[in-house]
């Protein structure tokens, strides 16, 4: 059995393929789930996003930790202990705290608040056509994560954007289905309830698929990801692991950059001048794979020395972030508040003052 929308609420399917420049005074909102540290993939594939985008806009970014438990339910020490480290990544790397509204998603009550009028009125069938769900059933069975808070992670999801009337959700291609949901989700509750939350709207993201350390895509559940900030030595030892064009088995044997995942991380971090070198060097034989790795690892050491000090002097500095945090989390609570007192009106969902 499929659950219709009521005739006037009309699908967005055929609304989302491009994005468009947001209007002055569009509000963006994005966040990260807690579940590990945070990776090159997470940067360049939305925080340095991010970073352009807080230059002309105001940001509501989110440490998702309720969404992390989704699948690190057993470990929820963790989880916050990957708030707190992610979020002194993002202030290391430029996110600005009083520009943006940089919060944990457990501090704001109202995210599951709103969740809950928003799951009431949403369709099972739209939730299980989600390819998220529906093409990782098996997967989720087996590492213990077929629950129920994974199957309405987009009902979530569509309510961190709402109770912040985010306008604009920064995404890449594969996270369609989800803002679709979200608009479907929102029209609904406009349609039944005569709100006006706004139906937010794509930002895409240029940045391709990264490739891991192992030569796979770039995943955390893969564990072939790169650390966004490391040590020195760490780098080295990551890279010294990396596999190159199997077709150089000896220094003297040319290469094909474009069959090699160092090459894929040259194009991140290395310049032109890099970049030739790289490429004649290879398919030359004119250098080894150790020196290709070697200057990688310079340019990412380059990349990584500011924000690394940063973020190890926020890190030792507990008062000091604990603050950025609150103040964070407070300022979002205040907007949250604001909305929710308005989604009880539109409802009628509020209490007597007698009560
Ligand atoms: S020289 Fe560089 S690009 Fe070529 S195979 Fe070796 S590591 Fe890869």
């Amino acid at each position: 059995m499929t659950t219709q929308a009521p005739q006037n609420e009309s699908s967005s399917a055929k609304q989302i393929k491009q994005s468009e420049k947001p209007a002055p005074g569009s509000l963006i909102m994005s966040g990260m789930r807690t579940t590990h540290f945070m990776h090159i993939g997470n940067y360049h594939g939305a925080l340095k996003q991010w970073l352009e985008l807080q230059k002309d806009y105001v940001g509501y970014y989110g440490a998702m930790n309720w969404h992390a438990m989704t699948s690190s339910y057993k470990t929820p020490h963790d989880v916050m202990k990957f708030t707190r480290l992610i979020i002194a990544e993002w202030l290391a790397w430029g996110l600005d705290p009083d520009r943006n509204v940089i919060f944990v998603q457990s501090e704001v009550p109202e995210h599951v608040e709103l969740t809950m009028f928003f799951q009431m009125m949403t369709p099972m069938s739209w939730l299980e056509r989600v390819p998220t769900w529906k093409d990782a059933e098996e997967e989720a069975k087996a590492s213990d994560t077929h629950n129920l808070g994974r199957f309405m992670y987009p009902v979530l999801q569509a309510a961190d954007i709402a109770i912040y009337r985010g306008t604009h959700v920064p995404i890449g291609q594969d996270q369609i289905p989800h803002l679709e949901l979200s608009r479907d989700i929102v029209r609904r509750f406009n349609f039944l309830y005569g709100g006006n939350l706004p139906e937010p709207k794509p930002i895409f993201s240029s940045t391709p698929t990264l490739i891991g350390t192992d030569g796979r895509k770039m995943s955390k559940s893969y564990n072939n990801a790169f650390q966004l900030t490391q040590e020195p030595d760490e780098i080295t030892k990551t890279l010294r692991a990396m596999p190159t064009d199997p077709a150089r088995i000896r220094r003297e044997n040319p290469g094909e950059p474009l069959k090699c995942a160092v090459y894929g991380f040259h194009k991140l971090y290395s310049n032109t001048e890099d970049l030739a070198w790289v490429e004649t060097g290879c398919r030359t034989a004119g250098i080894g794979c150790g020196d290709c790795k070697k200057k990688l690892g310079d340019n990412i050491n380059a990349e990584m020395m500011g924000p690394r000090e940063i973020k190890r002097k926020l890190l030792a500095d507990d008062e000091k972030l604990d603050a950025i945090i609150a103040d964070g989390c407070q300022r979002a609570r205040t907007e949250a508040k604001k909305q929710m007192d308005q989604v009880r009106s539109w409802t009628g969902f509020q209490g007597n003052s007698d009560w």
